[in-house]
């Protein structure tokens, strides 16, 4: 009796810096079950192999910011049954989404000997601006762990569970004293989707976002209260401007702190 064919899966790079896929090879004690699971077919970072598709899963690291991306995302969706983003950039356009409010011709004026060679976008766009996306996985860089529950759920055809509270709740789980009450620390973590396990309150730092706004964030809110803590009109402004300054929250909230 032949073996069941195992899941294809492929690990596709749009404009990002490569750390969410850095964070499924991070998966040092899980990798070697994954590949055990999983027939890895396309994943230059990790790969010489270049298995043709079509693919059981693609997971997409990065935003859409040339006018060949907006083509080739519509060509992974094409071979992949399932489609999951990871990472801020796929999911809201990442930092390089700065440019959708600036002009886009002066950057890469000032960054490129010959600008003229260069052939890009006006905005950095996530992949579900594109097409249909199965899941979305937040993060700058993803958290590993619930990328191996993305990856376990997918094997099981069930949905992936991931907490859709804030970064408070983890903080208040990890019995963490609040940074911004206790310290009068800024902190996003009000407003913050939950995954990393409240990394940097556990640290006296801050949250500064780089999971994105959570599913119900009440982001004037949590303004006004950084407000009475000394922020201003710009600082308010640029707190939301990172690595999720597309996500709608964020951007709706950094533009009321002016343009
Ligand atoms: S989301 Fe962050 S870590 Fe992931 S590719 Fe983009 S910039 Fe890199
Ligand atoms: S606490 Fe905030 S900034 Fe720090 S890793 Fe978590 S989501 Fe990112």
């Amino acid at each position: 009796m032949t073996a069941p064919r195992k899941p294809k899966l492929a690990v596709w790079k749009f404009s990002s810096c490569d750390g969410c896929q850095l964070s499924l090879l991070d998966c040092e004690d899980e990798l070697l079950e994954v590949a055990g699971a999983v027939e890895i077919a396309y994943f230059l970072e990790a790969t010489r192999a270049e298995v043709p598709g079509p693919y059981d899963l693609s997971l997409v690291e990065g935003s859409i910011t040339t006018p060949h991306d907006v083509e080739r995302i519509k060509e992974v969706r094409r071979q992949s049954k399932a489609l999951v983003t990871i990472g801020a950039c796929a999911t809201a356009g990442g930092i390089q989404a700065l440019r959708n409010f600036a002009d886009v011709k002066e950057f890469t004026s000032i960054v490129y000997a010959r600008p003229d060679f260069i052939s890009t976008l006006a905005t950095s766009t996530p992949i579900a601006a594109h097409v249909p996306v199965d899941f979305e996985l937040r993060g700058c860089p993803i958290d590993k762990r619930q990328l191996i529950e993305v990856l376990s759920a997918f094997l099981a055809r069930r949905k992936p569970v991931t907490p859709a509270h804030s970064v408070c709740v983890e903080c208040k789980l990890k019995g963490n004293v609040c940074v911004m009450v206790a310290h009068g620390t800024p902190c996003l973590g009000p407003v913050t989707h939950a995954g990393c396990g409240a990394l940097c309150p556990t640290y006296d730092r801050g949250c500064y976002g780089c999971f994105g706004p959570m599913e119900t964030p009440n982001a004037p809110a949590l303004s006004r209260e950084l407000a009475t803590l000394g922020l201003d009109e710009g600082a308010l402004k640029r707190i939301y401007s990172t690595f999720n300054v597309n996500a709608d929250a964020f951007r709706e909230e950094a533009k009321r702190h002016g343009n």
